[in-house]
């Protein structure tokens, strides 16, 4: 009788590809999505900021709550490693903790029923892992850590400073995933526009296209998480120029005040960030993304209008908001000038807004048009209705399209690019009719 897994991860996608090498070590176990019956519980935690650091406890505590008597539960990842000490003081109900070092080694973990945390920040380099979420789509980190010094933010606390693979290690799980039929890969790390820079190497990821597109059977990748200052023209100008690299630009720039630019150390100003953008957004087929801190120290009213003015005006196609929260160990929890709770939820709450109405005129620019989409499944929604999303979108995060139409009666498959025309939009779902004939 096999042993029963119940695995959960939260926070970002790169701590999704550590949950999967988690899985790839335990694949002697059998995967249960009822947690009374799990012999063993692991989360993957986020300790980013507050919101994800309670989700992370709660979600450990409900466990704790709704497990069967013997079995083992383990607190992993980037909340375990950053609280390690106060942790193991207040969460009894934990059997095992460890951080951000030993994900490879989860197996050894669970033999020997001890907490562990190893010195050095585990990179996947070559580790089997369980790909899930998709039969088409994985993602690929490219490193671990970060250089940069964002005022905010405690990343580079726990998860230390920029390591980055190498490019051989990148290309052969490349090559193994495409073996398994994967063929659309999102490329993720703290500041992917840094990466190999730790190596020396200045222009990474313009190597890494190069590389990557000399492998048979990908045929579409993006790259996320660009850091301004990092990002170079000759850089946009060889993604516009590669067959495999959609024009996806995912770039958090967090303000566009320069002050506040400034302020959040962020090492790049205004000028530069508009100079980078306008760029992207004149590139054929560009696809914006972009993030927004709201409430950071000594953010004045004026700064704020301002950032709403850009962010609806600019262009984004999709735009996250986040609230500012005040992390120890960053330079920004040091600062005197500290934003009000209430007036930093009305902020968020006001630039959410805009980012809905963002998001909703670009989904309005699709309709009528042709595009490339892949389907992914049933839709939830209507038997009668398929899920898809166009290619060049990530998975997940940038929306959803329902095929309700094909102009010929030929089975669609999942997983599998068609051309398809938009046709309208539903709420902030688009409608499309897929050419099949
Ligand atoms: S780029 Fe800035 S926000 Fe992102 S992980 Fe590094 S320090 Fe944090």
């Amino acid at each position: 009788m096999s042993n029963k897994l119940h695995i959960v991860s939260l926070g970002c996608t790169k701590n999704l590809v550590d949950t999967e090498v988690m899985m790839g070590k335990l694949q002697n176990f059998e995967l249960t999505d009822n947690q009374s019956e799990a012999d063993v519980i692991i989360v993957n935690t986020c300790g980013f900021i507050d919101a994800a650091k309670q989700e992370s406890i709660n979600t450990v505590l409900n466990l704790h709550d709704a497990r069967k008597e013997d079995s083992v539960l383990v607190m992993a990842g980037c909340l375990s490693e950053r609280y390690k000490v106060e942790l193991a003081k207040d969460m009894p109900e934990v059997d095992i903790f460890t951080g951000v070092g030993d994900y490879d080694k989860i197996d050894e973990l669970l033999v020997e029923k001890k907490s562990r945390f190893s010195e050095a920040v585990y990179l996947i380099d070559g580790a089997e892992r369980v790909v899930t979420g998709s039969t088409y789509h994985a993602y690929i980190k490219l490193s671990e850590g970060c250089n940069q010094t964002c005022s905010f933010c405690a990343i580079p606390s726990f998860k230390g400073k920029l390591n980055s693979r190498n490019l051989d290690s990148i290309a052969k799980e490349v090559e193994g995933l495409v073996a398994k039929g994967y063929w659309d890969f999102s490329f993720v790390s703290q500041d992917s526009s840094s990466f190999l820079r730790d190596q020396n190497v200045k222009d990474g990821l313009s190597l890494l296209i190069q590389r990557i597109e000399l492998i048979e059977g990908v045929k579409s990748a993006r790259i996320l998480y660009l850091y301004p200052s990092t990002t170079t023209i000759s850089l946009l100008k060889n993604i516009a120029k590669s067959e495999i690299f959609h024009n996806y630009f995912d770039m958090p720039i967090q303000h566009i005040n320069n002050d506040m630019l400034r302020i959040m150390k962020r090492g790049f100003g205004k000028k530069d960030t508009l100079e980078l953008l306008e760029y992207m957004k004149s590139l054929p087929n560009s696809f914006l993304r972009t993030s927004f801190i709201v409430g950071h120290p000594a953010e004045t009213k004026e700064m704020f209008d301002e950032m709403c003015e850009f962010a609806a005006t600019f262009g984004f196609d999709r735009i996250n908001v986040f609230a500012y929260s005040d992390e120890e160990t960053t330079s920004a929890h040091e600062m005197s000038e500290k934003i009000p709770a209430k007036t930093i939820n009305k902020r968020a709450e006001i630039l959410g807004s805009i980012a809905l109405e963002a998001m909703q005129k670009s989904l309005k620019n699709e309709i009528s048009k042709e595009v490339q989409i892949v389907i992914d499944g049933e839709s939830e929604e209507h038997e009668y209705l398929l899920s898809a999303k166009e290619l060049i979108w990530a998975p997940e995060i940038d929306g959803e399209i329902y095929v309700n139409d094909r102009t010929s009666d030929k089975e669609l498959e999942f997983g599998k690019i068609y051309k398809a025309k938009i046709t309208d939009m539903l709420g902030n779902i688009l409608t499309a009719t897929v050419d099949n004939a």
